[in-house]
């Protein structure tokens, strides 16, 4: 999942969007890919604040539009070796969390967005498949 993820190039990748139906999340925000992080089974506790910020989408390809997210979050989740683990988040890991997170419960951040906006994306990603089918 992780090579699939840099090879995007992506900072995030959910498992359902490589058709793996496990509850696991890879990121890795940092500008040198040095930093990946997995989740397993994530779960968001607190979320604080609201921060609006441009996203994009590997399941939602040339598309960007701002979405509401929480600005700070706290995440319980398992390691890699199964380990109960929770980490506060902000920024950028935070958005991109409650990003990913999204994809394991079936939905996009198009979704977040208003009804004539989804349908224009809609109506763009049509034409895309169009041109490249
Ligand atoms: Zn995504």
């Amino acid at each position: 999942m992780a090579e699939t993820m840099y090879e995007a190039p992506g900072i995030g990748l959910a498992a359902t969007q490589v058709d793996v139906h496990k509850r696991v999340v890879v990121i890795d925000v940092s500008e040198d890919k040095s930093e990946l992080r997995v989740f397993v089974n994530p779960e968001l506790d607190n979320c604080l604040g609201l921060a609006v910020g441009e996203e994009g989408c590997l399941s939602v390809p040339g598309i960007y539009d701002k979405v509401e997210r929480a600005e700070r979050v706290t995440v319980r989740y398992l390691d890699l070796d199964g380990k109960a683990r929770v980490l506060e988040a902000d920024g950028l890991l935070a958005v991109c969390i409650q990003h990913e997170i999204d994809h394991l419960n079936g939905k996009v951040f198009v979704d977040h967005l208003s009804q004539l906006k989804q349908t224009r994306i809609r109506n763009k990603l049509a034409k895309q498949a169009r041109v490249t089918a």
